[in-house]
């Protein structure tokens, strides 16, 4: 399956208000009492709504707690988290998918989507036709009827990034979902989360420690020091978005020049 697979028009599936995030002087502690430790922070980070941004930095750097702070998973110890200026609320802010598809493997396909739209509040008329835009827009038609346990991994988790799709909110979160997969799911992958990205025009925050990955997907890059994570580099990306040929994008010297600056970036963060 490739990314050309995927179709749908702005106004299909997936088609939310997008949110902007805004993030003030954010510190997040776990812990409490003399055993504390502070694993972000103090952070500033503003997303505009409709941005691709791409967290990156070493494993431990309190990415996937931003992320849960973003999704109203955790409160922040200090400062203030809000998505369209209201304070998070989980479930209903963001979309998120994990580095596991967290499915469920008895029910087919089309079972956990239409879970997905039955919490999303989505009327039952509108299910079939809902149903059928969010799996052509991750290349997944036909497969309604397939158990999860049927399918491949890769294919798993593009039920996973369908289901985040399926409630029409603000967000987007990704928090390095294509981490357990094989090098060539991942590439189409990403090419189905670019595409998926700019068609929806719905704000992004995609989480990866891969330079690679985050300059293939991101409208903008943000770099984290190692723990407690503030940003060490912000970085707007300028690459052609659209309908791009991915592999010339892959092989272009731009690309190449960014994905040694971001993966520099990263090493230094982690020494400092
Ligand atoms: P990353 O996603 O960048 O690998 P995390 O946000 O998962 O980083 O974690 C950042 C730091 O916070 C790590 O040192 C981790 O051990 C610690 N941490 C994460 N979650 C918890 C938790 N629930 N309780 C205590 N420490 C945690
Ligand atoms: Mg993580």
């Amino acid at each position: 399956m490739s990314s050309s697979e995927i179709t749908g028009t702005v106004q299909g599936a997936g088609t939310a208000r997008s949110g902007s995030v805004r993030i003030d002087h954010v510190t997040h502690r776990y812990g409490r009492g003399g055993e504390t430790f502070t694993a972000v922070g103090p952070l500033d980070l503003t997303v505009p709504a409709g941005e691709c941004l791409v967290l990156v930095g070493a494993s431990g750097c309190g990415k996937s707690t931003l992320l849960r702070l973003i999704a109203g998973f955790e409160r922040p110890t200090h400062g203030s988290v809000r998505v369209c200026g209201a304070e998070p609320r989980p479930g209903e802010t963001a979309g998120v998918v994990f580095q596991t598809p967290r499915l469920f493997p008895w029910r087919t396909v089309r079972g956990n989507i239409d879970l997905a739209l039955r919490y999303a509040g989505v009327e039952r008329a509108r299910w079939p036709e809902r149903r059928a835009e969010l799996l052509a827009r991750v290349g997944l038609d036909g497969t309604e009827r397939r158990r999860v346990w049927e399918i491949s991994g890769g294919q798993q988790q593009r039920v996973a990034i369908a289901r985040a799709l399926a409630a029409e909110n603000p967000l987007l979160l990704l928090d390095e979902p294509f981490a357990a997969l094989d090098a060539l799911t991942r590439e189409r992958l990403q090419e189905d989360v670019r595409r998926v990205t700019d068609l929806t025009g719905r704000t992004t925050v995609f989480v990866t420690h891969s330079a690679d990955e985050a300059v293939f997907l991101g409208s903008r890059i943000v770099v984290l020091t190692r723990s407690p994570g503030t940003v060490a580099l912000d970085l707007p990306i300028s690459l052609p978005r659209g309908d791009v040929d991915a592999e010339e994008l892959r092989g272009s010297r731009e690309f190449a020049e960014l994905r040694a600056q971001v993966s520099h970036a990263v090493k230094a963060a982690a020494a400092t």
